[in-house]
């Protein structure tokens, strides 16, 4: 009988240093981490995070205690080290980061030998390890070892150098502004860009742990400075990552500042003309220009649930080599299956030179599209009756409800309505080709959610 109490959440064992994660429980997080590769051999590596140090080292003296020999990396972005697991032929690695949430908080993400996420079977396993106290406690004599691994981020640059062309892109002498967010970012992709023959700039790349310089959640509204630095220097992009460099947002030359879906349309649109019928794999949060893009040069979409996790899991079943998130994640399958924020960057470098235009044109060209959010207040404990019912009124219409309610209509707008897994909320997501459009379908299926709502409270 496994355990149904959780650890786990959508992005490995988050919570707040000291508080809700502590290293006594990060010892046994090891140990259970350790019990279930059963004596393997495992990569460990964390972010810029204050409590990394302090985490790392409880989560070695579990993975030693149950049998399992390290290679420690230190300080290093995610996606290196997952790098790094198929490059050593490693069982797996666990990773200390808490990605983008605020510096109070820490978390720890245990990888495969594949270079992905654990599955949820995989981490029910781990779970049941550790609530039902069956963790195995090795002998003295067959205790792990842990060494130091050196030249992670070296094999890494140089294997993202492999799958750009490289003089093409150093023929053209970019001037590129990156701003890591005083996290590991800094670590890899300022040195590949010079590898690949730009000017760059940095800003907020000085390893900080409390994240002095914005949020380690690349918005918006926490961009603007970046956004006013590429116009005053006269650059021709910039980027910004997440806390632990696997998501990448963009600004072009004129201080625009692109979500995620455009950014990845455009690798999309390239990767198509050179390889049509292709799947490609996206969350149903995506905007339906992504669909657009694999309509217009013969790819095909495979819409999944949203997270990461399950992207990169539904590429490597279906051998689909190109992946991307809303929120700036590009998985680019050649490299690996997962979210990799340099590899973007270079993707996106390779696609100016090769087109030899600015960015703000190859993005400008794409259909553009007016998107809105909203969201009712609904009890969880009724979440799952009202995605009933709201599905039963709705099944006349093109959907899909992998993940809450996705509509699309004929004039190309589109509606995801989906409740939160964190508050007692649905949130809708529209997207249209005029903002009146959008506000509509946002009315519209709101009150909709209402009056279904209302009608189960009564
Ligand atoms: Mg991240």
């Amino acid at each position: 009988m496994l355990s149904l109490k959780r650890l786990f959440g959508t992005n490995g064992i988050r919570g707040l240093v000291n508080k809700e994660l502590t290293p006594q429980m990060a010892i046994k997080i090891g140990s259970a981490i350790g019990t279930f590769f059963q004596r393997g051999n495992l990569i460990v590596g964390y972010d810029a995070r204050t409590s990394g140090p302090m985490f790392a080292k409880a989560v070695i003296a579990g993975l030693n205690a149950s049998g399992c020999n390290v290679l420690f990396v230190g300080m290093s972005p995610t996606p290196a080290l997952q790098f790094a697991v198929r490059n050593h032929k490693m069982n797996g690695a666990v990773i200390i980061t808490a990605s983008h949430n605020p510096p109070e908080y820490n978390g720890i993400k245990v990888i495969w030998k594949d270079g992905i996420e654990l599955s949820r079977e995989q981490e029910i396993e781990i779970e049941d390890t550790y609530f039902n106290e069956k963790i195995h406690h090795a002998e003295w004599c067959n205790l792990g070892t842990t060494r130091a691994l050196h030249g992670v981020i070296d094999d890494y640059v140089e294997a993202i150098k492999k799958h750009v062309d490289v003089s093409e892109i150093a023929k053209k002498e970019y001037h590129v502004i990156i701003d890591p967010g005083n996290s590991v970012g800094s670590l890899a992709a300022p040195r590949l860009l010079r590898e690949l023959g730009c000017k760059v700039t940095t800003i907020n790349a000085n390893i900080d742990g409390t994240f002095p310089g914005r949020s380690p959640e690349p918005r918006p509204e926490n961009l603007k400075d970046l956004a006013l630095t590429v116009k005053s220097v006269g650059a021709d992009l910039a980027v910004a990552y997440d806390g632990d460099a696997d998501r990448s947002i963009f600004v072009d030359e004129n201080g625009r500042i692109h979500w995620g879906d455009k950014t990845f349309a455009l690798v999309e649109k390239h990767f198509l003309k050179d390889n049509p019928d292709e799947k490609i794999v996206t969350p149903v949060s995506s905007s339906t220009l992504v669909k657009d893009i694999a309509d217009r040069y013969g790819g095909e979409i495979v819409w999944t649930k949203v997270g990461s996790v399950t992207v990169s899991q539904t590429m490597k079943n279906l051998n689909a080599k190109l992946g991307g998130e809303e929120n700036g994640g590009i998985f680019y399958g050649p490299h690996q299956s997962v979210r990799d924020g340099a590899m973007a960057t270079a993707l996106i470098l390779n696609i100016m030179a090769e087109t030899d235009e600015e960015l703000s044109k190859l993005l400008g060209e794409l259909p553009e599209y007016f998107i809105e959010k909203g969201k009712v207040e609904c009890a969880n404990d009724i979440k799952k009756k009202v995605l009933e019912k709201l599905t039963e009124q709705l099944s006349e219409l093109n959907m899909n409800t992998i993940d809450g309610v996705k509509l699309w209509f004929e004039d190309k707008s589109a509606i995801l309505i989906r409740p939160s897994g964190t508050e007692p909320i649905y949130r809708l997501y529209a997207e249209a080709k005029t903002q009146e459009k959008t506000i509509q379908l946002i009315e519209e299926y709101s009150s909709k959610l209402e009056t279904i709502i209302n009608s189960l409270k009564s």
